[in-house]
């Protein structure tokens, strides 16, 4: 396993306290960064995680939503007071309502956008004003290969994805004379909550839709995001790098 000492470093996880962003917030306390890791609603799950990393002080828990451009301001205004730096935005936070396109509700259509592509935006804009101060930093939004080849009934989800590969281009061209690197990691299907709603039919077939034959791990993909975050990649900007099992 490759090691990474990120002391000193302030790193964001948005969804940082279950299934990836659980992992990679994990996988950054242990390398030494100073982590906030934000959640949505689920209260147990965020003081499951707080319990299990009672024995540092590098680790801070914020509730907001991240579609929310008010609740992100208020959090980067308290944020900016209590830090002087932020060196690693990690993009995680994600939710998916499928269905056909021609029964989908408007609702789960703008609940997808606003959290999964907008809360990317609202996220990155105001950490990126940090970042240039400092003129050094690591932004990684966590997309999916569905933005890439679609899957039936994720017409929001893959265009909320497919828009963060977009954002992350873009974003990266407009700071890359400033030491900002802007990436996506893309994981296949991940043994998490996220996944393992789905009914256990549809689980085989994507298992056996995978050429490695098996779900990926939170940790698998903590360890690409550790690396896109580290100084070993500081010529990779505007790339998505995918951690499918070949998918
Ligand atoms: P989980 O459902 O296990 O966790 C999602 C996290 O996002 C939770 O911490 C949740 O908070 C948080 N969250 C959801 N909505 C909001 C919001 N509006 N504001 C703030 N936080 C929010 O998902 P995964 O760990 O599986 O997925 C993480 C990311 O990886 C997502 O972006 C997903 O699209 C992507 N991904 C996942 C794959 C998989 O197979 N699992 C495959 C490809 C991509 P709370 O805990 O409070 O609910």
């Amino acid at each position: 396993m490759v090691t990474y000492d990120f002391s000193g470093q302030t790193a964001i996880v948005t969804g940082g306290t279950r299934g990836i962003g659980g992992a990679i917030s994990a996988a950054l306390l242990a390398a030494g960064a100073h982590v906030t890791a934000t959640f949505a609603g689920n209260t147990e799950r965020a003081q499951a995680f707080a319990a299990s990393h009672a024995d540092t002080e590098r680790l801070d828990l914020r509730q907001f939503d991240v579609g929310d451009y008010d609740q992100v301001e208020a959090f980067y205004t308290e944020f900016d007071a209590a830090h002087e730096s932020l060196e690693i935005l990690v993009n995680n936070a994600g939710i998916r309502r499928d269905g056909v396109v021609g029964l989908m509700p408007e609702a789960d259509w703008q609940a997808v956008l606003q959290t999964n592509l907008s809360g990317t935006y609202n996220m990155s804009k105001m950490g990126i004003m940090k970042m240039m101060q400092n003129r050094y930093g690591r932004i990684i939004s966590i997309t999916s290969p569905s933005g890439k080849m679609g899957f039936e009934g994720q017409a929001n989800y893959a265009a909320s994805k497919a828009g963060q590969v977009a954002f992350t281009k873009t974003l990266s061209k407009e700071v890359a004379k400033r030491r900002i690197t802007v990436n996506c990691v893309s994981p296949g299907f991940i043994d998490t909550d996220f996944i393992g709603e789905l009914p256990p039919e549809q689980l085989k077939a994507y298992k056996s839709s995978v050429p490695m034959k098996r779900f990926g791990t939170p940790d698998e993909v903590a360890q690409v995001v550790l690396f896109l975050a580290s100084e070993a990649a500081a010529y990779v900007t505007g790339s998505t790098l995918e951690v499918t099992g070949g998918l």
